[in-house]
Parts: structure tokens; sequence; C-alpha cells
């Protein structure tokens, strides 16, 4: 019997689908038992992120896990990164990469149909992209565009509706092709017309959608089913040339297609997202967007500043604005709308050896106890499948820890008790870190001795 643990970099649709694949096959074969504490496991499978911060957390999980796995363990590398980078991941020793699910399938051995491992009120559609947006690496990445079965989507769609109020309806890149591949037509609308029809007493949620599929037939189906609360439509912009060069519709098209919408159902909520920091982005075409988005139209705006994709077509395009103005922007449209934002990173074109070198040298520094279950549990959140990577401030949180128990350490007594406290927890190359911390802080003399005798005698 072997365990495996399955580890997550991100929680785009697209990775739940997959994981949820690939924990199904684990499910169904007496050989395999999930774990989710990889530090028990004999094959660890990483699905890795290739964007934003997304990279360099992946590292950081590859790094922490090879700190801390078993001994033994098969640690399998896959995902975004590995499709993009394979050739910088080959140069990282102890770990298999593997490109596709199916090698990853195929490697478990024999898989029986998927299972919902992973809950969600989510039901994905379909994989992939049609589209060609210039900044986008994603239909590089995941190849053609594979819809469900109208059948298979009405039973996942039955299987949730006894326990949700809300079910998430949504392309695992892009919705509004659905059913090109399998029917030759756009299905999109008929499904969702079912749908509504068949499960009435629920709401439906449509994710990424695209402006292209906001044909009249869909409008009148989302006129008719008032149970369609919400749908994710991103402009991404207002300005005609900047739209032209993401190869994005045209903002009459998108613009017209928005307010007949919204002109049909009042009551709908119409999200968008957009970009900031194009290349060609000046003050102008900035404002622009924002008179636009100041109309209303939108309830939730989603902002993300622009980052040049290695292998778009938008990276090579000339007059990008600088990563401060990039933010800036970003920063007063989250501000003004009070919406979500994504800043881009500051090293994304940062090559992965040097992200993972960084993350090495930083889990060298980490404590003991990290390893045991019970500090695990308290520090999930390194190598967890908690994408919100917050290792950096919760190292932060353990200095100021430490910091606070050597300061209320008084009499001979706790002193002697911190002592052993902190040479039985954490290694001596991690308190030798923390002294340097201390020292290159404003410590008093008094107190730096006292650190020294804690962290160091025994
Ligand atoms: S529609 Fe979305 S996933 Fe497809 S290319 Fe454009 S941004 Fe990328």
């Amino acid at each position: 019997m072997y365990k495996i643990s399955l580890v997550m970099c991100n929680d785009m649709h697209m990775d739940i689908e997959q994981a949820n694949e690939i924990l199904s096959c684990i499910y169904n074969n007496p050989r395999y038992q999930i774990t989710s504490d990889y530090t028990e496991a004999d094959i660890i499978i990483i699905m890795t992120c290739a964007f934003g911060t997304g990279k360099e957390y992946s590292m950081y999980v590859i790094a922490d896990i090879q700190q801390n796995c078993k001994q033994d363990a098969t640690i399998i590398v896959t995902g975004c990164l590995v499709k993009i980078n394979s050739y910088e991941l080959q140069a990282i020793s102890g770990i298999v990469i593997i490109k596709t699910i199916s090698e990853i399938k195929e490697f478990l051995g024999e898989c029986k149909p998927n299972v919902k491992l992973i809950p969600q009120n989510k039901v994905i559609i379909s994989s992939g992209c049609l589209k060609r947006c210039s900044y986008c690496v994603y239909p590089l990445i995941t190849g053609n565009y594979v819809s469900k079965p109208i059948e298979a989507v009405m039973k996942e769609v039955e299987s949730l509706y006894e326990s949700e109020i809300t079910i998430y309806i949504s392309g695992g890149l892009e919705t509004s092709d659905y059913g090109i591949d399998l029917y030759g037509t756009h299905k999109f609308p008929d499904l969702l017309g079912s749908i509504c029809s068949q499960y009435p007493n629920c709401n439906y949620v449509i994710g990424w959608f695209h402006p292209a599929g906001l044909t009249d037939e869909l409008l009148s189906v989302i006129a008719k089913h008032k149970n369609i609360a919400e749908i994710m439509v991103h402009i991404q912009h207002v300005n005609q040339q900047i739209l032209h060069n993401m190869n994005r519709p045209s903002f009459d098209f998108t613009n017209e297609r928005l307010l007949k919408l919204r002109d049909l159902r009042p009551d709908i909520m119409i999200s968008t997202e957009v970009i900031v920091g194009f290349p060609g982005e000046t003050e102008k075409e900035f404002d622009e967007l924002v008179c636009y988005l100041d109309k209303g139209l939108f309830q939730d705006i989603g902002v993300a500043s622009y980052e040049p994709v290695l292998g778009t077509k938008a990276a090579t395009l000339p007059n990008i604005p600088s990563l401060e103005i990039r933010n800036e922007r970003m920063e007063y449209i989250g501000n003004r709308y009070h919406c979500t934002t994504y800043s881009a990173p500051k090293s994304c074109l940062e090559p992965v050896l040097e992200s993972y070198m960084k993350a090495c040298n930083h889990f060298y520094r980490l404590p003991k106890m990290i390893k045991t279950p019970k500090a695990r549990q308290k520090y999930k959140y390194i190598a967890g499948v908690d994408t919100k990577a917050k290792e950096p401030e919760q190292f932060g949180m353990i200095l100021a820890q430490i910091f606070k128990e050597i300061v209320n350490a008084r009499d001979e007594l706790a002193i002697a008790r911190m002592k052993k406290y902190m040479s039985e927890t954490y290694t001596l190359e991690f308190r030798q870190y923390v002294y340097q911390v201390f020292k290159q802080s404003d410590l008093k003399t008094a107190m730096l001795k006292k650190a020294k005798v804690i962290l160091f005698e025994k």
C-alpha cells in the first residue's frame, strides 16, 4: 500500500478538475491511500502554477517538500510550470517531471470514472480555450477545447442540486465556446436552458464568459430564467487600440451586448475583470477605462496589473508602463471600486532555478518543528492546498514569537526552560539566523546577551 499526497499550487477551475481526475485514480485503487500529510507520503504529486507569484510559490512548495518528505518518497512535478519551463525544472535533482495528466494516470495504473473528491459547488463544463488573447499563455498550455457531453454535465448538476443554493457553471478557462468540439456548434445557451428548466430551485452563476458568446440566443435564455443570478464577463479594457492589441472584441460590440443584457435583466449581477498597464496604456487610455467603470454597469470588478508572460505576443509589444505605474493603476481601481486586485510580481521573468535556490535557502532556515505532524497542522499554509502563500509573513511571526519568549524569560528558571525549548525545537542554523536578525535590529546589549544565552548555551 502506497500513501499518496496531492499538492496544488493554484485553484484554477482547470487545476481542480485535473486534481479530481488524479484523486479518482488513487481513490479507486486498493494499492493507494490518499493522505493530506505529505511528510508521510510515498508518492507526492505537485501540481505547479506558472504565472505571477504562483511560479515562485511552486518553487517554495517543491523545496519544502524535498526538505520534509520521507527519504525514499517519489516526488512528481506536473502542471503549468512543467509545460512552459520543463528544461529548467529538469536541473532540479530528486524530482520526476511528468507533463500531462494522462501520463500521471498511466503511472498510477488503472483509473475508474471520476469522483468529485474536492467538494465545490462548481460544474466545470469544458477545458481549454479557443480564443487567443495576446497576453495569455493558457491556450498554448492546455491545448484544444474539450467539452463534457451534455448528459455528463446534467448529471453533475443533479448531484449538487439538493445540497447547494448556488451552482457555478463554467468552462475550465472559457465558457462561451462550449459544445463546438462535440456538436459542431455553440451549445451553451441550450445547456443553460436545460439546466435551469430541469433544476429550477437553485441559483446559477455563469463563469468566465468571453464577450463574443453574448449572442441573442444566450441573452434570451438569461432573460427567461431569473434564477441565473450572475454572469462573469471579462471586458479587460475599453480602449479600441488596446483591445485590438489584446486580440479581444471591440468595445462597441461588447458594450452593446452588455447594455442589451442589462436591459433584459436589470436585476442580474454582471461582474468583470480588467487589466491595467497593458503595453501602450497611457493616462489617457487608463482614464477611458475608469470613466467606463464609473458608469456602474458592473457589481463586482477584479483588476489585474499587466504581467508580460514569456511566449505571448503581448510580451513583445513596446511601451509597457513601468511596474510601479502598473501597480499604482491597479491600486487606484482597487480602491475606487473596492475590488479584488492581482498585482504583477516584481520578478515575473526571474528564472525558475533562481526562485528554487531562494526557496531552498529559505527552508534551510526553517525550524525542525515544522516537520512534526502537530506543527504541520499549525503551519499548513506551507505546501498545503491553500493557494495564498502566506509563508514569508508566517516566518516573520515565528521570529516575533521567539523574541517575545526571550523578553518574557526573566528569572533563571524561565531562562533554563527557554534554552531547553529552543534547542529542542529549532535547528542550530535557524537559531543562528534568528540571532543575526536580532543583532541587526536595535536591541539593547543586555537583551542581545540574554538572547545569545537562550539561543546557544547548553
Ligand atoms: S479567453 Fe481567457 S483563457 Fe482564453 S485566451 Fe483569452 S484570457 Fe486566455
